[in-house]
């Protein structure tokens, strides 16, 4: 069980980084076509959709940075032999959930509880 828990967060982890390196690249691109624009920004159409575009990579990088350090917590939690245990009513998270969210720290109850 622990080896294919560890497998799940490097897998998940790997996907992230990928996706990281690609919105890192989208983040410079914009920042080179910025750099190239007008400064009126809010008078340029191709200016103000630059900045559309800048906030939705950096949102992006958030949030996977966000779930690389879940990630970092979850390895944590398998060397801690806590991996898989719901943090709120202590049963055991359903395989199937922490194949889809190696991530998660909460069973199904308690994740959808408000
Ligand atoms: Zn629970």
């Amino acid at each position: 069980m622990r080896a294919e828990f560890e497998q799940l967060i490097a897998d998940r982890r790997a996907e992230l980084e990928t996706r990281l390196a690609a919105v890192e690249e989208r983040l410079s691109s914009i920042r080179l076509a910025r750099s190239g624009a007008t400064d009126d920004d809010e008078h340029d159409p191709e200016g103000s959709t630059l900045s559309t575009e800048w906030s939705r990579a950096e949102g992006q990088r958030t949030d996977v940075g966000r779930e690389l350090a879940d990630l970092d917590a979850a390895s944590e939690r398998v060397g801690a032999g806590t991996y898989g245990v719901c943090a709120a009513c202590g049963n055991p998270i359903p395989v199937e959930r922490l194949r889809l969210l190696p991530a998660a720290r909460l069973c199904v109850p308690c994740a959808s509880r408000p």
